[in-house]
C-alpha cells in the first residue's frame, strides 16, 4: 500500500519556507533543515491554498471560486468530480500568465491515484515559474 500523504518533513520544510510563523506554531524553533531527497508533492499550507513542489521549484496553488454547475475534471488523477469534491485553483506562472487547474479535495487520495508520473506531468505543465518577484 502506497501512503499518498506527502512526506512530513518535507511538508515541514516548505511550511518553514512559505509560513515561517506558523512553521513556529506548528514545530517549534530551532529546527535543523534535513537534507530531504528531490521533492514533488502538493502540500497543503494555508488558507486552503496548495503548493506544488518539485525539487527546489514551488508555485502556489490558490483556490477561486467555481462558476456555472458543471462537473470538474480533475488535472490529476483525471476522475470527474462534483462542484464539491473538487477545487478550482489560480497558478501566477509569469508576470502576465495564469493557469488555472482543478484537483480533488483533499488532495491526499488524488495524488495516491496519480502517482509520481501524474504529478511529474502536473509539474510539467506548471514550471518553471517565472520569478515574479525578483528585484
Ligand atoms: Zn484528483
Amino acid at each position: 500500500m502506497n501512503d499518498p500523504r506527502p512526506k512530513e518533513h518535507s511538508a515541514a520544510d516548505l511550511l518553514r519556507e512559505l509560513f515561517p510563523d506558523t512553521h513556529r506554531e506548528l514545530f517549534g524553533e530551532g529546527r535543523a533543515a534535513t537534507d530531504a531527497p528531490p521533492t514533488l508533492g502538493l502540500y497543503p499550507v494555508a488558507d486552503g491554498r496548495l503548493a506544488l513542489v518539485h525539487g527546489d521549484q514551488l508555485a502556489e496553488f490558490t483556490p477561486i471560486a467555481p462558476k456555472g454547475t458543471s462537473a470538474l475534471h480533475c488535472d490529476l488523477c483525471h476522475h470527474t468530480r462534483s462542484r464539491s469534491e473538487a477545487a478550482i485553483y489560480r497558478v501566477v506562472v509569469a508576470a502576465r500568465r495564469t493557469r488555472y487547474v482543478t484537483l480533488c479535495a483533499p488532495t491526499g487520495p488524488c495524488q495516491g491515484r496519480a502517482g509520481r508520473a501524474g504529478l511529474e506531468a502536473l509539474a510539467g505543465r506548471i514550471f518553471p515559474i517565472e520569478n515574479i518577484y525578483a528585484e
